[in-house]
């Protein structure tokens, strides 16, 4: 089945009872039983499984082709179970290019749990492969990072962890599997922030993992069940009909984001435009390699590096919405330094390149032309 039929069908069918071609919300804690650990369907209790969930989980085992999802109450939720099988002792290699609240977790929820962390430039392979030991146990991948668009080779970085038995995880939040499918290039786990572009309507809170192996599956399962993050029916049913518009929205989105980009690089007031897309980007090559569009994330500083320009210009757009946030059908504009990227100490954000005057577009799915005079009037 190709991608977009698959964003439809995939993992789906209909309600058996009744027929309805979408599952319905089952809005219920808990199901009836005939006799005693005889329960009457394959469901128990919704904290071990519901079927709207259960029928999310199997679209997005489908879209990122593994043997499983598993959905969260948020994306954070998804990465903390993930986590959660490691213990004092585990050395985790992590990009150092994170979205701020996984830095966070990995840096305040995890600080005293014995796992240490390496914080590495994937691109610098003779640094990230020196850092690795026998206590190796996981390598954390961001790719596009966010909000620089660094890129990570996942198939340069599984041919380094697979013989060495490392499990390699990444977050696909920005790629989308519409995009990107790093189990096919040799990666064990996919993250999710399902709030972003899989939901699509900045209208849930969401997470989630796919794993290609069955074992680590079931793991991950119990983990999941025994602590308890789920999402709930109602969310579960928001984020299943995202999907179904993934292949429509992230194509556009596409298209946006390169015409937004094609407009900004030509601005006079506009130093560097941060987009895979762009031939002088310093990740082209990867980007065309491992991925099969460039999405809707751009980011960009101004000639002056003054922290005022960036702000005076969010506060001047009018279409785009000044917000933390991603992947939604509206566009959003963001203030890494000021908003998403604050919990970052300082001087770790500028040895990254998170400058005071960087601005993160999300470019919705809005007309392009609106999009670029909003842009215009907000940079006059
Ligand atoms: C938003 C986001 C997360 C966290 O997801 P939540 O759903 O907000 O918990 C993780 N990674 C990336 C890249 C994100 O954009």
């Amino acid at each position: 089945m190709k991608f977009n039929t698959k964003a439809i069908h995939g993992g789906q069918h209909h309600d058996p009872s009744t027929g309805a071609v979408m599952p319905p919300v089952f809005q219920t804690s808990t199901f009836a039983q005939t006799s005693p650990g005889k329960p009457i369907g394959d469901y128990v209790y919704s904290r071990s499984a519901n079927p709207t969930r259960t029928a999310l989980e199997n679209a997005l085992a489908s879209l990122e082709n593994g043997v499983k999802g598993l959905a969260f109450s948020s994306g954070l939720a998804a990465t903390d179970c993930l986590l959660r099988s490691f213990k004092a002792g585990d050395e985790i290699i992590a990009m150092d290019d994170l979205y701020g609240g996984t830095y966070r977790m990995f840096t305040k929820i995890y600080k005293d749990s014995g796992i240490k962390f390496h914080y590495v430039d994937m691109n610098d392979m003779e640094k990230f492969q020196s850092l690795i030991n026998e206590n190796t146990k996981l390598v954390w991948l961001e790719t596009p990072t966010n909000p620089l668009m660094k890129l990570a080779d996942i198939e340069a970085i599984a041919l380094i962890t697979i013989p060495k038995k490392i499990l390699l995880a990444v977050d696909n939040t920005f790629a989308t599997p519409y995009l990107q499918n790093p189990l096919d290039l040799g990666a064990d786990v996919v993250m999710h922030s399902a709030t972003k572009y899989l939901a699509g309507h900045s209208d849930v809170i969401a997470g989630a993992l796919i794993i290609k192996d069955k074992v680590l599956a079931e793991q991950l399962y119990f983990q999941q069940f025994a602590t308890g993050a789920t999402l709930g029916p109602m969310d579960s049913f928001l984020v299943l009909r995202g999907i179904k518009t993934l292949h429509l929205r992230m194509q556009r989105h596409c298209e946006n984001g390169l015409k937004v980009v094609e407009f900004l690089r030509n601005h006079p007031k506009i130093k560097t435009v941060y987009f895979p897309g762009l031939s002088g980007h310093p990740f082209h090559t990867i980007a065309k390699k491992q991925m099969r569009g460039f999405g809707g994330m751009v980011s960009f500083n101004f000639v002056s590096g003054e922290k005022q320009d960036s702000i005076e210009f969010l506060e001047k757009l009018k279409i785009f919405t000044l917000a933390e946030s991603l992947g939604g059908v509206e566009s959003l504009a963001n203030h890494p330094a000021l908003m998403t990227h604050a919990s970052i100490p300082e001087d770790i954000r500028r040895e990254i390149g998170i400058t005071d005057d960087l601005v993160r577009l999300s470019v919705g799915i809005e007309d392009a032309d609106d999009l670029i005079e909003d842009l215009k009037q907000a940079l006059a």
